[in-house]
């Protein structure tokens, strides 16, 4: 009975129209979460290199960066389906675009792991985006997934804050694991990078948990 119901849900979805990811439209899923007019404009344009080529910042405790998409309205629609829509299938989309992008396999890490959000956050939303693309990643690349770090809230990061401002508003908004010894290579994923603060904090404690080299990942780049 349940393989009967399992094969219900199945086709119902894979025969029912599905909201583009990006325009909302209607459209025949046959090639993924974007419509095709949407496709031709949300292509991924794969940026990846040492971090003081993107982001503004004196000192950075990550040593690479990739990014999937350059940040623009429509790459802005894809996000927000993701993060504030419940569109949890584009994980496995942005999932194996990383998983294709041999950039990321020249860093040779030892472990996936991905920002954190706050508890109350997480809870609101009932997932952290930035873990399920990192477990899809995973899933893909074979390489294990593992959570090093918790948030713990704080003040809301401000969106149109300086980076000297925003790496001042991170400080101490994430804590190690407990008891958890980080791989000397590690990957951090995180859906949005903007002045990079985030990612530079969470990579100072991973490296303090053991690290010695943090690569980072995210799905969109905002150019500042
Ligand atoms: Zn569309």
């Amino acid at each position: 009975m349940e393989l009967l119901k399992q094969l219900v849900v199945f086709f119902w979805d894979f025969f029912s129209p599905v909201p583009c990811a990006v325009c909302g439209g209607e459209y025949n899923r046959t090639d993924g979460p974007v419509c095709p007019l949407c496709s031709r404009v949300a292509q991924p344009v794969v940026t990846a290199g040492n971090p003081s080529e993107y982001l503004s910042g004196r000192y950075f405790y990550f040593s690479y960066i990739l990014s999937l998409f350059l940040y623009n309205s429509e790459i802005q629609s894809l996000i927000i389906s993701f993060k504030e829509k419940e569109r949890v299938d584009l994980a496995s989309y942005f999932g194996s675009i990383a998983a294709g992008c041999k950039e990321i396999f020249a860093a040779n890490f030892d472990v996936i792991t991905a920002v954190p959000l706050s508890r109350l956050k997480q809870s609101e939303r009932g997932y952290n985006q930035s873990e399920l693309f990192a477990r899809q990643l995973s899933r893909f690349s074979g390489k294990p997934y593992k959570q090093f770090l918790r948030c713990k809230g704080g003040k809301k990061i401000q969106k149109k804050l300086s980076y000297e401002h925003r790496s001042f508003n991170c400080i101490g908004r994430y804590d190690p694991v407990k008891q958890v010894v980080c791989p000397e290579r590690v990957l951090l994923v995180d859906d949005v990078v903007t002045t990079g603060a985030t990612l530079n904090e969470c990579s100072r404690i991973l490296k303090k948990m053991g690290a010695l080299t943090v690569f980072s990942l995210t799905i969109a780049r905002v150019d500042i």
